[in-house]
């Protein structure tokens, strides 16, 4: 195949890709339920959400839900134009929209230009508006496991403080001494420093789980800490020496420490019932609630196996995947 070919070739797959994403995003705002979306799809809640968000927003767009229909705009740049308009009302978002027919032309960065210049035409007085409303909706300080140890931890805020937060770090990270330490490491020191206040000495609760053996020091077998993953068996004894041990909730894709497992407890006892809750494991406080009320249905068999039943009768299946080999008998 000459490159002609090849790059023809590139150009359809793209094409059908796009179209078979907007014929997957249509139908999410119909099913609504971020959470069986979640197990369907098998993606974190969060991303859930957001899928239901861009679905909604079709309606909104309906121009570039149309481009992307026809293979001409991929769901990355629909998302650019989704995210600079959820703050307008739906007229402004269609007239938006309406002026956006030539998308397709353009990159991530030439449409998010072209959205700015539209919605100051569009809504021009709405600027302080538009701000209230995304402080009040985006703003959240949010945490992400990274590989090796490390993790993204990133803040949604309003541009004033966060460039006088970012100068600042730059400015303190200028004051260091060349030591070897590159310039992305000062940036973070004197980061954590400016945070968790220099010197001061801080207390966090952080649970772990751990086995026997790496406890005593007998083994190196890495612990594992609830919405963290793995850690080293150095620092899960450190961890483990400071406070209890903790499990996370049994519901396939959620990492929540479980805790509200007590509370099933509690009243399964007072009605006699025999079923007890943690028998069957733990459950955080949502997916507790949504047992609890009936709209899904959990059950565990001897071998530790765990079923999660959804609304619309699926059913997904997990079995425990313990960190360490069981301990011999
Ligand atoms: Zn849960």
């Amino acid at each position: 195949m000459g490159k002609v070919e090849i790059a023809r070739a590139i150009l359809a797959a793209e094409a059908v890709k796009r179209s078979a994403d907007h014929q997957q995003l249509r139908p999410i705002a119909e099913l609504d339920d971020p959470r069986e979306l979640a197990l369907l799809s098998r993606i974190p809640p969060g991303m859930a959400r957001l899928k239901l968000e861009q679905s909604a927003a079709l309606a909104r767009l309906p121009v570039l839900g149309e481009l992307m229909r026809a293979g001409l705009l991929d769901l990355d740049r629909f998302e650019v134009v989704r995210k600079w308009t959820q703050n307008l009302d739906t007229t402004q978002a269609q007239t938006v929209g309406a002026g956006l027919a030539g998308a397709a032309e353009l990159n991530s960065k030439e449409l998010r230009a072209e959205t700015d210049r539209l919605i100051c035409l569009v809504d021009p007085s709405g600027a302080e508006r538009r701000h209230v409303r995304a402080i009040e909706r985006s703003s959240a300080v949010s945490y992400q496991s990274m590989p090796d140890g490390m993790a993204l931890l990133t803040a949604h805020l309003d541009v004033v403080p966060a460039r006088a937060i970012f100068d600042q770090v730059d400015a303190d990270a200028e004051t260091l001494a060349e030591d070897g330490r590159t310039w992305g490491e000062k940036q973070v020191d004197v980061f954590v420093d400016r945070a968790l206040g220099k010197g001061r000495p801080v207390t966090v609760r952080t649970d772990v789980t751990v086995s026997a053996k790496t406890l005593l020091g007998l083994t190196e077998e890495p612990g594992y800490i609830p919405g963290v993953g793995p850690v080293d068996a150095a620092t899960a004894r450190e961890i483990a020496a400071q406070g209890e041990w903790d499990r996370v909730c049994q519901v396939p894709g959620c990492t929540r420490p479980a805790m509200q497992c007590e509370i099933d407890h509690a009243r399964g006892f007072a009605s006699g019932g025999g079923t007890d809750a943690c028998n069957l494991g733990p459950l955080c406080r949502m997916h507790h609630y949504l047992k609890t009320i009936g709209l899904y249905r959990f059950t565990r068999e001897m071998d530790g196996v765990r079923h999660w039943t959804t609304p619309l009768g699926f059913v997904y299946t997990t079995r425990p995947r313990p960190i360490t080999e069981p301990e011999p008998p």
